[in-house]
């Protein structure tokens, strides 16, 4: 029986808007088609994960608080997570674990929370606490030469800059600065978004580009994953996509 392994970074410090729904979802679309999923969580100050032996690594988002706590904790791994990146593990990465992963994260009152360093892109967050990207957002995405709208929601007050090459172009939205064109950060086995909670149930092409990915790497061999009825989850997507794409 094919397995994925799944390792679940601060679940109860970065878990805004339900992120560890994108957990669900994986192991949801992946044990539909007979895959066994493992779930590890790894909590702040805990025993240290070796991140190698994972197939999907999850990080969420949280407030500017919690943000500088996990920083301290994740610094520690920087080499193992950035070996893990380079092996190939798929790192999926919302919000506050997106900018985490970055330079740095300039927060509202000016503080500095270290980034990673794994990824060239920075972040500072806008002064005026009244002014965030907030609300519903739809990107255009392209996996690995299809193209697919992916439906979610933000809600940050980081602007992230000098990103090499995004996940999305946006179509309704904020993204990663006021008003910009361009969405998250993307690389074959990276996705850092600033979607949030909604992103896999929501997008169910873009969960199983992950499961596919995680597959084919493990086994080596080309995966074809059998189709789901995804009747439902097509009905409520036509319903957003008119909702959002119209009212412009
Ligand atoms: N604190 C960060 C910001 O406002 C991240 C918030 C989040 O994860 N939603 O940009």
């Amino acid at each position: 029986m094919e397995e994925i392994k799944i390792l679940h970074l601060y679940p109860d410090m970065l878990n805004l808007y339900g992120d560890r729904g994108n957990v669900q979802a994986l192991k949801y679309r992946a044990e539909k088609r007979g895959i066994n999923v493992i779930i590890d969580y790894y909590y702040l100050g805990g025993e240290a994960p070796d991140f190698s032996q994972y197939d999907i690594v999850f990080s969420g988002g949280g407030a500017d608080s919690e943000q500088a706590l996990v920083a301290n904790d994740m610094l520690k791994y920087k080499e193992q997570i950035k070996k893990a990146i380079d092996e190939g593990v798929f790192f999926l990465l919302v919000c506050g674990s997106y900018q985490l992963f970055g330079k740095y994260y300039k927060g509202v009152e000016g503080d500095m929370i270290p980034g990673l360093e794994i990824f060239d892109y920075y972040t500072e967050a806008i002064p005026d606490r009244k002014k965030r990207c907030i609300g519903d957002i739809i990107i255009e995405v392209d996996l690995d030469g299809i193209k697919t709208k992916v439906i979610g929601y933000e809600n940050h007050a980081g602007q992230t800059q000098n990103v090499e090459k995004p996940f999305g172009i946006v179509l309704c939205g904020q993204g990663n600065t006021f008003g910009a064109q361009q969405e998250g950060f993307m690389r074959k086995n990276v996705i850092a978004t600033y979607i949030h909670g909604t992103l896999l149930s929501k997008n169910p092409e873009i969960t199983d580009y992950i499961i596919q990915y995680a597959l084919e790497r493990k086994y080596g061999e080309k995966v074809e994953l059998e189709k789901l009825d995804d009747a439902f989850e097509e009905k409520a997507r036509e319903q957003l996509l008119n909702r959002y794409l119209n009212k412009r």
